[in-house]
């Protein structure tokens, strides 16, 4: 009875009114009430990326967006600098190298973000400008820790290093404040199934212009993922293959939501279920860490538990699941029966902040988990305070 708690880090809860929008009957994609629905949200989409700037959407998930970003702009052989933050930044770089990229590895502890300094120093290290790239994964999903963009352009700046600077913002677009034109990202990458309180099924490249300049002459084979195609049927309001129309009716009913409350709200409502999130986690002690060891990094869209080492994660999140109904993240690759994340970003309010945070302690305390079964209260209060 009732509804599944679909706690993870993406795929996100889908609000009603996306769900009856993605309900509507399937259009002619090149006829004139598509058009219309097509100018709306390539329009719509940007001030969600922080940009004037077009943004490309593809029928397709967040994996095919990343492979976008590499094949738009750059060449066979090319240099690029990838940082260990986690298993979504290992990934991205694994890709990198299929494609037939150079990679340089900056190791990480899955613990910390994108130091603003290492890449100072790497860039400083090329003074001719053999790296072509630098790709960051803003928000890893898979440990909890947001990367400051923010500083990282900065860093890029004080090197005066003339790399694009490619963001994954998977899963935190539309939950955590981000600014592509500000910060001078040239791809950002973008899904539909996190933030945007959509199915999977859509993914985003937002591009700048130092990155069409790029693609230009960008080497890397591609058809499906040429940008210039799809470009310049958006002029017209169409698409150079079949879109996914439903998704789109889905999207214009996600950025309706988004406007009504008004971007900043939605980061300040995201923040303030983390800092809850975070309370209840340190009033449960038992042994229990956040993965997150910088507190200027601490995700707003998840956070990721690490149990202590008796104690086997999946078991945790499998008696939540059998018990509760919830769904919770798991530990991913490195990380594996040792983390679990929850999930708090999307169509999330306070109240079902609680009853998730009720039922991971629950889950906590039936798995046998030394907790103080003060995590919730503290939550509460937690909320309260800002509730005042
Ligand atoms: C979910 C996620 C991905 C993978 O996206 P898919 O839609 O599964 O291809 C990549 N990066 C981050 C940061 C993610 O959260």
């Amino acid at each position: 009875m009732g509804r599944h708690f679909l706690q993870i880090p993406g795929p996100t809860n889908c609000p009603d009114e996306v769900l009856r929008a993605l309900a509507a009957p399937t259009i002619d994609h090149r006829g004139p009430q598509f058009q219309a629905l097509a100018r709306r949200v390539l329009e719509g989409i940007k001030p969600v990326f922080g940009t004037t700037g077009p943004v490309v959407i593809y029928p397709a998930s967040g994996t095919g967006a990343w492979e976008a970003a590499l094949v738009n702009t750059l060449s066979p052989g090319d240099r690029v600098l990838c940082f260990e933050t986690g298993h979504f930044a290992s990934l991205w770089r694994e890709m990198a190298l299929d494609l037939g990229l150079r990679v340089d590895l900056v190791p990480g502890d899955w613990r910390h973000g994108v130091d603003p300094a290492q890449v100072e120093e790497r860039l400083s290290a090329d003074p001719g400008g053999e790296i072509k790239a630098v790709c960051c994964v803003h928000n890893e999903t898979s440990t909890g820790v947001t990367s400051r963009i923010g500083a990282i352009r900065q860093a890029i700046d004080r090197a005066g290093h003339p790399a694009l600077l490619l963001v994954d913002t998977i899963s935190s677009l539309a939950s955590i404040d981000y600014r592509h034109d500000e910060w001078r990202v040239d791809v950002t990458v973008a899904g539909s199934q996190k933030g945007l309180m959509l199915p999977p099924g859509l993914s985003f490249n937002a591009v700048s212009d130092k990155a069409l300049e790029a693609s230009k002459t960008a080497k890397l084979q591609r058809s499906y993922w040429d940008w210039q195609p799809l470009l310049a049927a958006n002029a017209n309001g169409f698409f150079s293959y079949t879109p996914a129309t439903n998704l789109l009716y889905g999207l214009e009913a996600s950025l309706k939501l988004l406007q009504e409350e008004g971007l900043k709200n939605v980061f300040a409502r995201h923040e303030r279920h983390a800092r809850a999130t975070r309370a209840a986690v340190r009033a449960w002690g038992g042994g229990l860490e956040i993965l997150c060891q910088d507190e200027r990094e601490y995700s707003a869209s998840l956070t990721a538990i690490l149990v202590p080492p008796e104690f086997d994660a999946d078991e945790i999140r499998r008696i939540i699941l059998d018990r509760f109904d919830m769904s919770l993240g798991a530990g991913l690759s490195k990380v594996a029966g040792k983390v679990f994340r929850i999930g708090h970003l999307g169509a999330f309010e306070d109240l079902t902040l609680i009853g998730t945070l009720g039922g991971v302690q629950m889950g906590l305390q039936l798995a046998g988990v030394p907790i103080d079964a003060g995590g919730v209260n503290a939550a509460l209060e937690s909320l309260l305070q800002e509730n005042r």
